[in-house]
């Protein structure tokens, strides 16, 4: 969407929140950051106007393909429990005609307008869909793979052994072009939890692709899960390739079942995705950091079957994760902020991120004096920056 980018100085920024300095970029990378650094013939200057400068922002699990974002309101009339919403997708999906493709492309340039330059979002795969949003994602990822860096998890999402055929339309995802294996509640949801975690990993080894693992779980159903996700990690030498996403369990288990949990964790660099959502326990960003286990933040859905919430701003979503974990110091919000950046990318194997020199292009200009102020006010990004081509300004995409 936005064409070879050419050569970019930007002045007069403080990258997250320090010193002045300046910012050149050529052939879409980072070439030199600092103070008064000289032009080179030909350059395209932009005044940062004393922003704070960020790297890009990192969406690390949301669900493009289900978003109605951009099109009509959906009224939300379903049930109280997970199944219950799961059943009332797949009904709804087949009746309202739902386009995938259009909704996601909407959803994230959405994104993009708001700084997010890399993404993970989970494609739901099922007996009833089969492809078609994995498909639908995919063609988003093309259309705007010149700005946004986009993983695709193949998600079973009505769940995997409990549904003939779903298996290998898992395997047929992965092999047109999704990322890593997703998952969903092997208790829960398969109610078959070694023969669903035995299905998943073999998929990953099958393909050489990281797991992303939702578990809702609560209590000790989800510790019984997640013990065995983690047996499966260490046999099969899969460390640092395991997400789990909202690990629920972790925040209402006993405090030494949790430690026990989040040290394995830690050793086999297994990390969590938070949406920090107020209407489940939740594992303490704090508790998280201090035993050494990842945690990196998304939104989960935005405006669609299961959520009239949300909103495509990283930003937004560091403060309710600030929200959520009672943070108010704002060293505690940098943490944040970490979640959906630096850690975000850790987690999720994004490479070539930050601000250094030879780090991709993606810079994200915002109107506030420090960390903390930019995520607890989100302003309007005054520019972003992607693979090295201005793309939004001043809350607008621009168009090349
Ligand atoms: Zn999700």
């Amino acid at each position: 969407m936005t064409g070879m980018p050419g050569d970019l100085l930007i002045r007069n920024v403080r990258p997250l929140g320090g010193a002045v300095a300046d910012v050149l970029v050529r052939a879409g990378r980072i070439a030199e950051i600092g103070p008064g650094i000289a032009a080179p013939p030909a350059v395209t200057i932009e005044d940062g106007g004393n922003a704070l400068l960020l790297p890009g922002l990192i969406e690390g699990h949301t669900h493009l393909d289900k978003t109605v974002w951009g099109g009509v309101w959906y009224r939300n009339e379903v049930g109280p429990t997970r199944l219950d919403r799961i059943e009332n997708e797949r009904a709804w999906r087949g009746a309202s005609g739902h386009d995938a493709a259009a909704r996601s492309l909407a959803l994230a340039r959405g994104f993009l307008v708001n700084g997010t330059t890399r993404m993970r979002t989970h494609a739901d795969v099922d007996s009833e869909i089969g492809l078609a949003h994995v498909h639908a994602t995919l063609r988003t990822r093309a259309a705007l793979a010149d700005a946004i860096d986009m993983q695709v998890v193949a998600f079973p999402q009505s769940g995997l052994s409990n549904r003939p055929g779903t298996e290998a339309l898992m395997d047929a995802a992965l092999r047109d072009g999704c990322d890593i294996v997703g998952g969903i509640d092997p208790c829960a949801i398969d109610r078959d939890p070694v023969r669903c975690l035995d299905a998943l990993f073999a998929l990953a080894a099958r393909h050489g692709k990281p797991l992303d693992i939702h578990l809702h779980e609560a209590g000790e159903m989800g510790a019984f899960s997640l013990d065995l996700i983690l047996e499966r990690t260490a046999a099969l030498g899969m460390h640092g390739k395991v997400v789990i996403s909202h690990a629920f369990c972790l925040g209402s288990i006993v405090e030494r079942d949790c430690d026990a949990l989040l040290a394995r964790m830690a050793q086999l660099q297994v990390s969590i995705a938070t949406t920090a959502p107020a209407s489940s326990p939740v594992p303490s960003l704090a508790v998280c950091r201090a035993a050494g286990v990842t945690m990196f933040g998304g939104n989960d859905g935005i405006r669609d079957a299961w959520t009239p919430y949300a909103r495509p701003d990283m930003l937004d979503r560091a403060m309710h994760i600030g929200l959520r974990n009672a943070l108010r110091r704002d060293d505690e919000l940098g943490w944040t902020l970490e979640c959906v950046t630096t850690l975000a990318a850790q987690a999720c194997g994004f490479a070539g991120y930050g601000l250094a020199p030879g780090d991709r292009a993606d810079l994200v200009l915002v109107s506030a004096g420090t960390i903390a102020e930019a995520v607890v006010c989100a302003p309007p990004r005054r520019l972003v920056v992607a693979g090295g081509a201005v793309v939004a300004r001043n809350g607008a995409l621009v168009t090349a």
